[in-house]
C-alpha cells in the first residue's frame, strides 16, 4: 500500500468518456489499497480559449482578472471527475486552490507555490475518501485567486506530493513518457526509461512541454519520485515485474549508466525578439534597456549585443511571446531615458536547444549543431549556452527541418 499523487492533463480529461476512463484508472489504485489524491487540469484546450478572451478585450489586461478567468478551467475538471469517481462508488470530493489551501506569492498569472497544507486532505485520504484538487491555481496573499504559469498543474502536482509525503507523483499525459524530442514532430524520436533531473529541468525550461519547468525543479529539491505515463495505454503506475518502466522516471544524474552527449532535443516557439536598433554605447544602456523590462515583469531570455563603430550598437534579444505588448510598451516608455533609435519585434523566431549532461565532458557538440544547421542553410540568428545546453535562435518556418536534422545528427534517431 502506498500513498500516491495521480494527475492527468488537459487530454486525459478532454470529455466526459475520458474523466469516466480516468475515474476507473483511479479506482484501481483505490482498490490495489493505495491512498490516493488526484490533481487536473482543464480539458484540453479551456485554457487556450479563457486566455484568447482575455487577450482579444485587451492585450495589457490586468493580471488579477486574468487569474480569475483562467482558472476556471479546472473547477470544472475537478467537480466532473469528482462525480465520475462517486458515480463508479469511491468516496471523492473536489478541492480547490483556495479551501486546501494552496497558498502562493503575489505574481498573478506566473505564481510559486509557498505552501501547501496537507493534514485536511491526509486524513481524508486515511478514512478512503480520494480529494480531487484542481491543479494549476492557488491562494494569493491579496486572498485572490492565483495561476501557476501555463502547464501549472504539474507543478500543483509536485507539491502536493511533497506535501503529502506521497511516495510516487504518477503524471499521465498524451504521450507515454519523455522522448528524445517532441514525438509529435519527429516519428523517429525514443521514449527514455530514465531520464536525470537536470537534464529534465534544461529540457523543460527550454520548452519541451511535457513537463512544466517549475514542476522538475520542485521534485529536484523536495526528492519527490515523479513518473510520467500515457493514460490512454492500460497501464498502471506501477513498476512492470521485470524492471521495466511503462514510462519515464525522473533520477539522479548517478543512476543513469550509459551517459549519452545529447539526451533530448528542445524546441520553443514562444519567444519574440526584439532588437533595440542605434542606442548609444556607452555605459549603463544595457541596464537602462534591461531594468524598463523587469519594471513590468517582463523575462528576458537570450541577450546579445552588438558592437558598431559610430558610437551605437544594436542590442538583440528575446522575451515570451506573450509579454511582447508589454516589452513594446515598456521600451516606449524608456525611449528618451535610452536614446535608441528604433525597435524592431519579430514574432516569427523559434529557439531550437540541445541538452545533455554528456557535454559537461565531450567538446565539439556545438560545431556539431552549427554545421548542421548551416548544412539545411538554417540562419543562426542568436546563440546561448549553459554548461549542459545549447540554444539557437532561428526563423520559426525551419523549427521542423531543424529538429528533425539535428536529432539524426546526434544520433538520436529509432532504429
Ligand atoms: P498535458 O495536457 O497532459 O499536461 P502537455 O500537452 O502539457 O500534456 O504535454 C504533453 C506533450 O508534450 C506531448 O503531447 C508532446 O507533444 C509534448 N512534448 C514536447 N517535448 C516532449 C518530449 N521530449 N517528450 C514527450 N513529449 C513531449
Ligand atoms: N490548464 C493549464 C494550462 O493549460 C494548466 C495545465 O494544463 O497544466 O496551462
Ligand atoms: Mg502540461
Amino acid at each position: 500500500m502506498a500513498r500516491i499523487v495521480m494527475k492527468f492533463g488537459g487530454t486525459s480529461v478532454a470529455d466526459l468518456e475520458r474523466i469516466g476512463n480516468v475515474a476507473r484508472r483511479v479506482r484501481a489504485e483505490v482498490e490495489a489499497g493505495n491512498e490516493v489524491a488526484v490533481v487536473v487540469s482543464a480539458m484540453a484546450g479551456v485554457t487556450n480559449q479563457l486566455v484568447g478572451w482575455c487577450q482579444a478585450l485587451s492585450p495589457l489586461h490586468d493580471a488579477r482578472e486574468y487569474d480569475a478567468v483562467v482558472a476556471t478551467g479546472e473547477q470544472v475538471t475537478a467537480g466532473l471527475l469528482a462525480i465520475a469517481l462517486q458515480q463508479q462508488g469511491v468516496d471523492s470530493r473536489s478541492w480547490l486552490g483556495w479551501q486546501v489551501p494552496v497558498t502562493t506569492d503575489d505574481a498573478h498569472g506566473k505564481a510559486r507555490i509557498e505552501e501547501i497544507e496537507g493534514a485536511a486532505l491526509i486524513a481524508r485520504m486515511q478514512s478512503g475518501q480520494v480529494p480531487v484538487v484542481a491543479g494549476f491555481q492557488g491562494l494569493g496573499p491579496d486572498r485572490r485567486v492565483t495561476t501557476l504559469g501555463r502547464g501549472g498543474s504539474d507543478t500543483s502536482a509536485v507539491a502536493l506530493a511533497a506535501a503529502l509525503r506521497a511516495e510516487r507523483c504518477d503524471i499521465y499525459t498524451d504521450v507515454d513518457g519523455v522522448y528524445t524530442t517532441d514525438p509529435r514532430i519527429v516519428a523517429k524520436a525514443r521514449k527514455l526509461d530514465k531520464i536525470a533531473y537536470e537534464e529534465m529541468l534544461e529540457l523543460a525550461s527550454v520548452g519541451a512541454k511535457v513537463l512544466q519547468t517549475r514542476s522538475v525543479e520542485l521534485a529536484m529539491k523536495e526528492r519527490v519520485r515523479v513518473q510520467v505515463l500515457s493514460s490512454f495505454e492500460d497501464v498502471q503506475g506501477t513498476l512492470i515485474p521485470g524492471g521495466m518502466l511503462p514510462g519515464t522516471l525522473l533520477v539522479d544524474e548517478d543512476e543513469i549508466v550509459e551517459k549519452a552527449i545529447v539526451t533530448g532535443i528542445a524546441y520553443s516557439r514562444d519567444e519574440a525578439k526584439i532588437t533595440v536598433r542605434r542606442a548609444p554605447d556607452r555605459p549603463g544602456i544595457a541596464a537602462a534597456i534591461f531594468e524598463a523590462l523587469a519594471g513590468e515583469s517582463v523575462n528576458v531570455d537570450m541577450i546579445v549585443q552588438n558592437v558598431s563603430a559610430d558610437g551605437n550598437t544594436d542590442v538583440t534579444f528575446t522575451v515570451g511571446r506573450a509579454d511582447l505588448p508589454r516589452a513594446q510598451a515598456a521600451l516606449d516608455e524608456a525611449r528618451a531615458r535610452v536614446g535608441y533609435a528604433e525597435v524592431l519585434a519579430d514574432p516569427d523566431v523559434a529557439k531550437i536547444s540541445v541538452v545533455g549532461v554528456g557535454m559537461r565532458s565531450h567538446p565539439g557538440v556545438a560545431n556539431t549543431m552549427f554545421r548542421t544547421l548551416a548544412g539545411k542553410s538554417i540562419n543562426i540568428q542568436v546563440i546561448s549556452t549553459s554548461e549542459i545546453k545549447i540554444s539557437v535562435l532561428i526563423g520559426a518556418e525551419y523549427t521542423e527541418l531543424a529538429v528533425r536534422a539535428l536529432h539524426t545528427a546526434y544520433g538520436l534517431d529509432a532504429a
